[in-house]
């Protein structure tokens, strides 16, 4: 991560699709780095063991004092953080974290841009936490978080995405960032012509 680099943050109720909509874009986009939480929660069956850095309460703990996170936030019970992102690669970050998290990076790169990613129905978002296997129990609490997490992502987020499908969603969100990008580039020649 340089200067220039973009900031982009996915936030959005569980269950939204947020996973697999990012994954899509680092695959879409090759200057997109998609960076690696850290989590308390235990690994979920079937979890890929890439999907977090899992560790103990202690660990993460030990790592919040030591100042190694860019945020970090506690959602239903667990912790969850971003670790700086370390070098000077020439790499726009991509973060899928929850709003809390998103504040904290609003306020330390005022820069970053927010996509709410929103269900194209509340049916979409039960049917797809059910297909997660998660409990009964923790269903119903992400399904109860939703209409909180969706309005105050609206009130946070630059850019309101339907994930009604997963690639066009990306698309969408690519030429987003491409507009972004070539902004950035003409107002960088501006300041040197001016
Ligand atoms: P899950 O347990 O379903 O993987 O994630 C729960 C929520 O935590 C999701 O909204 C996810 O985007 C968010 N999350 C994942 N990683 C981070 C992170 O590093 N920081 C914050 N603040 N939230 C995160």
């Amino acid at each position: 991560m340089c200067a220039e680099s973009l900031v982009a943050v996915l936030i959005g109720p569980g269950g939204v699709g947020k996973g697999t909509l990012a994954r899509r874009l680092v695959d879409r986009d090759p200057r997109l780095w998609l960076s690696r939480s850290w989590t308390t929660r235990p690994p979920r069956s079937g979890e890929r063991g890439d999907e977090y850095v899992f560790v103990e309460r202690e660990t993460f703990e030990r790592a919040i004092d030591e100042g190694r996170f860019l945020e970090w936030a506690q959602f239903q019970g667990n912790l969850y953080g971003t670790p700086v992102p370390s070098g000077e690669a020439e790499v726009d970050v991509l973060l899928e974290i929850e709003t809390q998290g998103a504040i904290q990076v609003r306020a330390q790169q005022p820069d970053a841009v927010i996509f709410l990613i929103e269900p194209p129905s509340p049916e979409h978002l039960e049917s797809r936490l059910r297909g997660r296997g998660d409990s009964d129990d923790h269903v119903r609490r992400r399904l109860a978080s939703a209409p909180v997490e969706l309005s105050a992502g609206r009130d946070l987020a630059d850019f309101v995405i339907v994930n009604d499908d997963v690639e066009r969603a990306a698309g969408e969100i690519i030429s987003i960032l491409e507009g972004l990008r070539r902004h950035r580039r003409a107002g960088k020649e501006d300041g040197h012509h001016g």
